[in-house]
C-alpha cells in the first residue's frame, strides 16, 4: 500500500514535474516570442524611415506610382517644389525657383539631395482627408498629392544670399541661433534641378566646378583668421577667462625658429592688447599667442568643438580637421593658430560654432524641416528644435562676443557698423595658394543683435580677396534684409 502510494506519489510528482516542465518550456517559448515581437515592432518603428528609404523597397516604389510627390514649401509659404501630372506614374517635378534653392531643396531623381532626401518618406506618404480620397477614387479630380514638407527656409533671405554671391563660387548660410533653423543656404556654382535629368552627365563630369557639391555642408576650406575665435577660446581656457594682461608689439611679422608669420598684405599693427590683436586680426600676435598654448589642451578644445567628428546634422557633412596634436611642432602650431596650414572647416561647422557663441555656449542642431502637413493642411509631424550639446561656458561665449563686437566697431569688420543693430563677427582672408599671396578666400562669420542674438551669418567667397572688403558687405546685406534696413 505504502509502496503503491509512494509509487503514486512519485508518478504524480513526476507527472507534476513534467507538467511544470511543459508549462515552463511553454512560458519560455512565449516569452522569447514576445520579446522577438517587441523587438521587431520596435525595430521597424525606429527604423521605419530608414527601411522605407532603402531604394529597393518596393512599397516606396508603389507609393511613388500612386500619389503625386508632396510639395516642399518655404517658411514664408512659397512653393519651392511640387509635382504635376494627370496620373502619378507620369508625374513631373517642378522647381519654380530654379537654381536659387538648388542644394538646399535638392532633387529626387538620380539619387536624392537636400530636403528632397531628408523628407523623402513624408513626400511619398499621403494623409489627406477622406473626402479628397473619395473624390480622387470617383475620378472627379486628378491623383492625390502626398504630404507637404514645410521647411525653415526664408525666400527673402535666400534671394539676397543668392544674389549677393553673384558669379563667385562660395557658400552662405544663415541660421536662427535659438532654434538651429536654417533660414538660407546657398552654394555656388549651382544647377537647375528642373534640368537635372538632361544635365546629369555634364554635372558629374565637371570636377573643376563641382556644381552638385553643397559647399555649405561639404566644402572644406582653410578657415583663415576666423579660426582666431577658436585660438582665443583656448587662450581664455588657459588664462582663467581673462585676456587683460596680454600685450604684443607688431612690426608686420613674427619669427620663431625657422618659421616667419606675416600680417595680411604687409600690415604693421604696432602696439596691441588682446582685443586689438583680435579686432585687427594681427597674424603676428596670434602666432605669438598660439606658441604659448598647451597643444594637448588645445586639441581637447577642438574636440569639444567637433573637429575630427561628424557634425550633429541630418544633412551629409564633411569632417573638419586641424594640425593640432599633442606633439605638434612650433611651425604647425603657429600656422594652425591663425587658421592656415592644414586647418580645414566646412562653412556649416563655422556657423554652428558662431551660433553657440551667440547662444550662451549651447549648440542647437541645424535643421531644414519644420513640419509635415497633409495636402489638405492637417498636421502630420513636427520637428522641434533640438539641443546638440554645449560647446563652451556662458562666460566664454560672453568674452568672445565682446571681442567680436570689437571687430565690427574698430577692426576689420567696420563695414558692418550701422545705427540699427549691433553686429559681432570675425573676418578671415584664407590664403590657399602658396605662390601668390593675392589669392585668398574671403570669410565672414558673425551674428546680430550682439546683445540679444537672433541670426548668425557665415559666408565664404572663393578667391575674392580679403574678408573685410568682400565678405563683410555681403553679410551686411543679409543682416539689413533680416532687420528691415534698406
Ligand atoms: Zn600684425
Amino acid at each position: 500500500m505504502n509502496t503503491t502510494k509512494e509509487q503514486e506519489t512519485k508518478a504524480y510528482s513526476h507527472k507534476r514535474n513534467s507538467t511544470y516542465a511543459l508549462y515552463f518550456t511553454g512560458a519560455a517559448i512565449s516569452l522569447v516570442f514576445a520579446v522577438l515581437c517587441v523587438y521587431m515592432v520596435t525595430f521597424s518603428r525606429n527604423n521605419k524611415i530608414e527601411m522605407f528609404d532603402n531604394s529597393y523597397n518596393s512599397y516606396s516604389y508603389r507609393l511613388a506610382k500612386e500619389y503625386l510627390r508632396g510639395s516642399i514649401i518655404s517658411a514664408d509659404g512659397e512653393v519651392l517644389a511640387y509635382s504635376t501630372g494627370d496620373d502619378a506614374a507620369s508625374q513631373t517635378r517642378v522647381y519654380p525657383y530654379q537654381n536659387m534653392f538648388a542644394h538646399a531643396v535638392g532633387y529626387s531623381t538620380h539619387g536624392r539631395m537636400g530636403v528632397e532626401s531628408l523628407a523623402n518618406y513624408y513626400l511619398l506618404n499621403c494623409h489627406t482627408g477622406i473626402g479628397d480620397i473619395a473624390r480622387s477614387e470617383a475620378g472627379d479630380e486628378g491623383p492625390l498629392t502626398a504630404d507637404s514638407c514645410i521647411t525653415t527656409l526664408d525666400t527673402g533671405l535666400q534671394q539676397v544670399a543668392y544674389d549677393s554671391l553673384g558669379v563667385y563660387k562660395g557658400a552662405v548660410v544663415i541660421t536662427e541661433v535659438r532654434t538651429g533653423h536654417i533660414l538660407a543656404m546657398v552654394s555656388k556654382p549651382d544647377f537647375d534641378p528642373n534640368n537635372i535629368e538632361a544635365m546629369w552627365d555634364e554635372l558629374i563630369s565637371d570636377r573643376n566646378n563641382s556644381n552638385l557639391l553643397n559647399r555649405v555642408t561639404q566644402g572644406l576650406y582653410p578657415p583663415g583668421s576666423t579660426f582666431k575665435i577658436i585660438t582665443t577660446l583656448e587662450y581664455l581656457r588657459e588664462n582663467n577667462n581673462s585676456y587683460a594682461g596680454y600685450h604684443f608689439n607688431c612690426n608686420g611679422k613674427f619669427t620663431y625658429e625657422d618659421t616667419t608669420i606675416k600680417c595680411y598684405h604687409g600690415s604693421v599693427h604696432g602696439s596691441l592688447d588682446f582685443a586689438g590683436s583680435f579686432a585687427k586680426s594681427c597674424n603676428s600676435s596670434f602666432a605669438n599667442v598660439g606658441l604659448g598654448l598647451d597643444p594637448a589642451s588645445f586639441k581637447k578644445t577642438l574636440e569639444d568643438l567637433r573637429f575630427g567628428q561628424r557634425l550633429p546634422c541630418d544633412l551629409p557633412t564633411s569632417v573638419s580637421s586641424t594640425a593640432i596634436e599633442e606633439d605638434v611642432d612650433s611651425h604647425n602650431l603657429m600656422q594652425a593658430s591663425i587658421g592656415q596650414g592644414q586647418d580645414a572647416m566646412s562653412p556649416l561647422h563655422l556657423n554652428m560654432i558662431t551660433c553657440a557663441i551667440a547662444n550662451g555656449g549651447v549648440l542647437m542642431k541645424p535643421i531644414l524641416i519644420d513640419r509635415i502637413e497633409s495636402a489638405s493642411g492637417s498636421s502630420v509631424a513636427k520637428f522641434n528644435p533640438e539641443k546638440a550639446g554645449v560647446l563652451m561656458t556662458g562666460d566664454e561665449s560672453r568674452l568672445l562676443t565682446e571681442l567680436m563686437i570689437g571687430v565690427v566697431q574698430s577692426g576689420t569688420g567696420t563695414r558692418l557698423k550701422n545705427d540699427v543693430y549691433t553686429a559681432a563677427g570675425k573676418t578671415g582672408s584664407a590664403e590657399f595658394n602658396n605662390y601668390s599671396k593675392d589669392d585668398s578666400h574671403a570669410w565672414f562669420t558673425g551674428f546680430a543683435p550682439a546683445e540679444d542674438p537672433e541670426i548668425a551669418v557665415t559666408i565664404i567667397i572663393e578667391g575674392a580677396g580679403s574678408g573685410g572688403e568682400y565678405a563683410v558687405p555681403i553679410a551686411k546685406r543679409m543682416f539689413d534684409k533680416y532687420f528691415g534696413v534698406y
